[in-house]
């Protein structure tokens, strides 16, 4: 029998917290930060450089995977670890973000939501109880419950009504889940930046009882000021002793201050989009290697780090391979980013185990403040 999920706080500094998620293939420390593997890939990436970096888990996006190849024929393939090569744990989101973005391709009523394909129209149906089906065809380690959230700014009427849909479908989600030792369930609280709606939706989950929980609904327009005066009290509703994961973000500073705030786990296309882009993050800020002035620079990105771009090449030849458009490119610069945010990761649990996250953080924005920062 697999082993139990559980999660072991070890140290809080304020309110920051490190510590263990333990799962049936493997241990996730925390703050941790979740690549995205859309597709069943990290774009660029082998799966063995993904855990290079420092990567305990992954995050694969139920929407893409249902449409194609579908959960069907990976559950046939022996699932989705064994169908991209990768054995540690994997989070997979309920498909439910992406549907809602669809705008004008969906439909949504109390039971679910109808959507067309955005790769061939064809029609398909996402319920509480469809995607569980899904993520536990794919043999997902942590499922999250099927959600809706309204971008923002929206109506206090919008977001009341759209966050107690969310908590019947989690309700339905729990249901639907059953018991499966080994496996996760995570709920999502809603209701926008509004402190009441957040605590009832806080409310909602913890009678319904899950073995972690999301804050959703945020990164979704409302700027970082807002974000972070949400996180200043969303966090602290969600029960202490479980998992708390932010969705979707974000930038390093939006990472550092949510995990000020108390968020153990967050996710972002963030570093391997913008390694794709040639836009890399570094301690001293954002280097856009598309710029001529790294044309005869023979320094590495950045000397302090290990990744094989850092390690083996000029900020010349990453400037001359993005370019000339050649793959390599994306490869060294997506390996690149995905090791600063896993080595951010890491400083920030070393200092919250040490106590000394305020100086950590204060280090943290005086190296970006020195320079190197180019406009995105
Ligand atoms: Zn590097």
């Amino acid at each position: 029998m697999p082993s139990a999920f559980s999660f072991d706080l070890q140290k809080t500094d304020g309110t920051a917290r490190t510590g263990v998620i333990h799962t049936a293939r493997g241990d996730i420390r925390t703050p941790a930060f979740m690549p995205v593997g859309t597709a069943a890939t990290v774009k660029a990436m082998l799966p063995e450089s993904v855990a290079a970096t420092g990567a305990d888990i992954l995050l694969g996006n139920t929407y893409h995977l249902m449409l194609r190849p579908t959960a069907e024929r990976i559950d046939r393939l022996g699932g989705l670890h064994r169908f991209m090569n990768w054995s540690k744990p994997i989070l997979t989101d309920s498909g439910g973000f992406q549907v809602m973005s669809l705008a004008g391709l969906r439909k949504l009523t109390e039971e679910g939501v109808t959507f067309k394909s955005h790769i061939d129209g064809s029609k398909h149906a996402l319920t509480p109880e469809r995607s569980m089906e899904i993520q536990k065809l794919l043999g997902s380690d942590i499922v999250m419950c099927f959600d809706e959230c309204p971008a923002l700014p929206a109506d206090r009427d919008r977001i009341a009504e759209s966050m107690r849909l969310s908590m019947r479908w989690a309700a339905r989600s729990r249901e639907a889940f059953g018991d499966r030792p080994g496996h996760a369930l995570f709920g999502i609280q809603q209701g926008g930046l509004e402190q009441d709606f957040r605590a009832e939706s806080a409310e909602a989950l913890r009678e319904i009882g899950f073995d972690g929980y999301a804050v959703g609904g945020l990164a979704v327009g409302e700027g970082q000021e807002a974000m972070f005066g949400c996180l200043d009290f969303a966090p602290g509703m969600l029960p202490e002793d479980k998992p708390r994961y932010l969705m979707g973000v974000g930038k390093p500073d939006d990472i550092v201050g949510a995990v000020k705030r108390g968020i153990d786990m967050m996710d972002c296309v963030l570093p391997s989009r913008s390694g794709r882009t040639g836009q890399v993050f570094t301690r001293h800020g954002v280097v856009n290697i598309k710029n001529a002035r790294h044309a005869d620079d023979p320094r590495p990105l950045d000397e302090n780090c290990s990744c094989p771009a850092c390690r083996s090449y000029s900020r010349a030849y990453l400037h001359h391979v993005f370019r000339s458009q050649e793959m390599i490119s994306g490869m060294l610069l997506t390996w690149h980013n995905l090791q600063y945010y896993q080595d951010l990761m890491a400083g920030m649990r070393a200092a919250i185990a040490e106590g000394r996250f305020a100086a950590w953080e204060v280090e943290f924005h005086a190296g970006r403040a020195q320079g190197d920062i180019e406009p995105l």
